[in-house]
């Protein structure tokens, strides 16, 4: 009898493979970290809490360290880098930064991470991930954002796509080119502008630099990016990076409900800086 090879779809259909699925696992000043699993590839993006609190995160989310594959990271601040103490002992973890990133991280560690450097700006594939880094404005060395590609452009496996912008001052026309055509948005709304000012533990020079043109964006900077934005392809954007002294959700959601209640095709999720729940506050 004649063996046949198998066709593509049962390929695609094997137990290997795997829905997509994107979760935020906790995003605040403090901290950050998200899920992305595609059709056969589980990364983190950003590792900005322990790591036994990204386990005990994963263990929430029906998944072990084991079953990642590799760290993306934007920047070497800690509120996305502390967990590379604890996660750089596993050799299977590939950790991604580029060069200024992966030095100034690999300074504090006693370990080597499994690096692999990547150049902003390049585009390179890690598995089924087509990743793109761009730059992004932030007192940091070499500070990214990130779009992931994936998807095997057929019925059965879209060709599908994550933005993810944090830790910027403002936004520059060349971020907004990258996101414009992502299907999933996740974007920093970091503080209230009037609760950063009555703010009483900061000192004006951290308010200044947070408010800065390398700082951090406001929820008006978010809310001015996603009103202003056409043809765009988003069907959820995850509103995260907020500060748990200087913003609230219920501002938020005042400050966006006329984007709300206008024609908005996307679902928006504010991500709770305290739980890392992230309801829907439209769509
Ligand atoms: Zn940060
Ligand atoms: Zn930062």
């Amino acid at each position: 009898m004649k063996m046949q090879l198998p066709a593509r779809r049962e390929l695609i259909s094997s137990p290997l493979m795997q829905p997509t699925r994107f979760q935020i696992l906790g995003s605040n000043s403090s901290g950050n970290c998200a899920l992305l699993e595609t059709d056969t590839t589980r990364i983190l993006i950003d590792a900005g809490f322990s790591a036994k609190k990204i386990k005990e995160l994963l263990t929430e989310a029906g998944r072990t360290i084991e079953q990642i594959d590799g760290v993306f990271i934007t920047h070497e601040h800690n509120d996305h880098t502390v967990g590379l103490r604890g996660l750089s002992r596993y050799p299977h973890l590939r950790f991604f930064a580029n060069r200024d990133t992966a030095k100034a991280i690999q300074k504090r560690l006693r370990s080597r991470p499994n690096w692999h450097v990547f150049e902003t700006g390049a585009k390179f594939s890690f598995r089924d991930l087509d990743v793109t880094s761009f730059s992004v404005p932030h007192d940091a060395y070499d500070p990214v954002g990130f779009v992931f590609e994936w998807g095997y452009g057929d019925l059965f496996s879209p060709r599908r796509s994550l933005g993810w912008v944090t830790d910027l001052g403002y936004i520059p026309q060349l971020v907004r080119e990258r996101i414009r055509s992502v299907n999933i948005l996740v974007v920093e709304s970091n503080y209230d502008v009037e609760l950063l000012e009555k703010d009483p533990h900061r000192p004006w020079s951290v308010k200044q630099r947070i408010r800065g043109r390398h700082g951090h964006l406001s929820n008006q900077d978010a809310l001015d990016l996603l009103s202003s934005m056409e043809s765009v392809n988003w069907e959820q954007v995850f509103l995260v990076h907020l500060s748990r002294d200087c913003n609230d959700i219920g501002r938020i959601r005042t400050l966006f409900a006329p984007l709300v209640h206008s024609n908005c095709a996307f679902r928006l999720n504010v991500v709770d800086p305290r739980t890392g729940l992230a309801p829907a506050i439209a769509g």
